[in-house]
């Protein structure tokens, strides 16, 4: 069965653009987010297989919705979406628990790579 994948950024071009990789490599995208609050609640909604967290948001940050996704399920697998430029939130990503980051802009061939080292 496909992988369900939560998709979270503010920038709708960017959710297309992930949402276009996924579909054309088999995963199916469960839900889509444009902050870390509706990330938190589409998460548990959804129980995705995946999230796909952006950093920089409006309303709550990448970092605050993957600790209160953590929070709630230890066991939820989070990719980090970061731009240049933003090591010192990668770092605090990793230690709060988020299983690997990509870098933007997203090349196909690195985020299908990132994703199947961590769902398959
Ligand atoms: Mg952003």
């Amino acid at each position: 069965m496909a992988k369900n994948v939560l998709i979270v950024d503010d920038a709708a071009f960017m959710r297309m653009m992930i949402k276009d990789i996924l579909t054309k490599n088999g995963y199916n995208v469960a839900s889509e987010a444009e902050n870390g609050k509706i990330a938190v609640d589409k998460y548990n909604e959804t129980k995705p297989d995946l999230v796909l967290m952006d950093i920089t948001m409006p309303e709550m940050d990448g970092i605050q919705a993957l600790k209160a996704i953590k929070g709630n399920d230890p066991n939820a697998s989070v990719i980090m979406c970061s731009a240049m430029g933003q090591q010192a939130m990668v770092i605090e990503a990793i230690q709060s628990g988020a299983k690997d980051f990509i870098v933007k802009p997203f090349q196909a061939d690195r985020v299908l790579e990132a994703i199947k080292k961590v769902i398959g």
